[in-house]
């Protein structure tokens, strides 16, 4: 290898994204308002690992789903030959471990998860190789309560963010008999119109013709709107699970549209699928997608356990949020400590864990390559960092025992500067601080 090969820059893999610094506090609007409405609705959170067997899904998702048929990482252990996945979903893997760990022994399980998911899709906005999703899996739950109430857990999430523009459209699919029935008459149809199908299309008409009615081609919509719809095969008990849905909907003035073409990628789902979608991100335009899964944890060689879920994709529903404008602050600290000599140094660590003792987020000024840096430079840093406050400490105030304490904006004070007693400084800011915007509490008052 050339000496120049070596230093070039290795840049990350193509459709996987790095989530920077000045995207981290919105990240964590999200991460901290999902976690505590879930937790509001007693839903339990499960860990499992990024990679699992590929049979798992395999087996789990269907073999004609586009997940499975091209999207999957997958590989050989070259250890000991194992055949593994980068989970692309997290469903089949929930289930598996509340099988393999018997959670459902006791009765029905609320859980939810959060973590990447990889699948080998052409990036493009809101569609990228590794990507995020908050789930949740209702599992031991036959009625269509627990749909429901999946759906306006959702619905109180986008409240709580102050998410506008999305919209929730529902179907439901049946079970296999009436999907069977209907599918005969939907290839018959398609049949009859083949000249119309696109390449896609004809590849699907024997495998997963319920996927065609799923195009977003605008040259077949017509002739897709006019398909038999599966909603007209439903038998009684899957009819009568659906209106109880709605009813519960209705009754709690949640808003929704009957989709009768909305189905879902994976094989595994029946009855209630719902989306939540979006006109504002193009063509990947939802946000959210779940649905009942009746028949997948006997799949998995479990005992027949009904299950309910939903799966919302972060980056999209991050990216809406920013297109409704979402003001999110910086994380910025409350203190910038500033020092010159080596005595100085020593008295501000000693200053500056105080003020982490009084709850207060501090960057205590640290040598760069250039050294540490003339008190002019360190003060530049200190007023770059958006603290509030500077607490400096210079040969007279060790020789004094104070710290003088500097506010850096403005509108916080008088952009005065006041000499504090070293074991009152801590004290001092949090007053500071306090009496500055009314808040009582010194460690929220940035969190804003
Ligand atoms: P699509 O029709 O957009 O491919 P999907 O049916 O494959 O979606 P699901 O498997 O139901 O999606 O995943 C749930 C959610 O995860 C989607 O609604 C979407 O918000 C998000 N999502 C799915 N695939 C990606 C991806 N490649 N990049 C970013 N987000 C994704
Ligand atoms: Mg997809």
């Amino acid at each position: 290898m050339s000496e120049n090969k070596k230093t070039e820059k290795i840049v990350g893999v193509k459709g996987m994204n790095d989530i920077l610094p000045a995207d981290a506090p919105l990240w964590e609007l999200f991460e901290n308002t999902v976690q505590s409405v879930l937790k509001s609705y007693g839903f339990q959170q499960i860990r499992t690992p990024i990679v699992e067997p590929t049979a798992l899904f395999a087996r789990g998702l269907g073999a004609v789903t586009d997940i499975v048929e091209k999207e999957m990482y997958s590989f050989v252990d070259s250890m000991n030959g194992d055949q593994l996945t980068l989970r692309p979903e997290s469903t089949a893997g929930v289930v598996r471990a509340a099988l393999e760990h018997n959670l459902t022994y006791d009765g029905p399980k609320r859980l939810w998860y959060a973590g990447p998911m990889f699948r080998h899709e052409r990036p493009q906005r809101g569609r990228y190789r590794q990507f995020h999703q908050v789930g949740a899996e209702a599992l031991g739950f036959a009625g269509p309560d627990i749909d429901a109430e999946l759906i306006m857990l959702c619905q109180r999430l986008w409240d709580d963010l102050g998410l506008q523009g999305i919209r929730l459209e529902l179907n439901s699919i049946g079970n296999a008999e009436e999907r069977n029935r209907h599918r005969a008459d939907l290839v018959a149809y398609f049949e009859q119109h083949k000249d119309i199908l696109d390449a896609d299309a004809q590849r699907r008409l024997h495998s997963n013709p319920l996927r065609i009615l799923d195009t977003k081609n605008p040259a077949m919509q017509d002739m897709v709107n006019a398909a038999p719809k599966l909603l007209d095969y439903l038998g009684e008990e899957s009819r009568t699970h659906f209106e109880g849905v709605q009813k519960i909907l209705r009754h709690n003035n949640i808003p929704f549209t009957i989709n009768t073409r909305l189905v879902r990628g994976m094989d595994y789902y029946n009855r209630t699928v719902f989306e939540w979608v979006t006109d504002q991100l193009g063509s990947q335009g939802t946000v959210c997608g779940g649905g009942r899964y009746d028949p997948l944890i006997e799949m998995f060689g479990g005992k027949p356990t009904p299950a309910c879920g939903f799966a919302i994709g972060v980056e999209r529903l991050l990216e809406l949020l920013k297109a409704n404008g979402e003001q999110y602050a910086p994380n910025q600290c409350d203190v910038y400590v500033v020092h010159q000599g080596e005595a100085a140094q020593l008295q501000a660590f000693v200053v500056a864990e105080r003020l982490r003792d009084a709850g207060l987020d501090v960057i205590l000024h640290c040598a760069t390559a250039a050294g540490a840096g003339s008190f002019k430079s360190q003060m530049k840093r200190a007023d770059a960092s958006g603290a509030g406050y500077a607490v400096i400490i210079g040969e007279d105030e060790v020789a004094a025992g104070v710290a003088s304490v500097k506010t850096l904006r403005a509108q916080e004070g008088e952009g005065g500067q006041q000499s504090v007693p070293l074991e009152s400084v801590a004290d001092y800011v949090v007053g500071q601080i306090t009496c500055g915007d009314g808040c009582d509490d010194p460690s929220h008052h940035h969190h804003h």
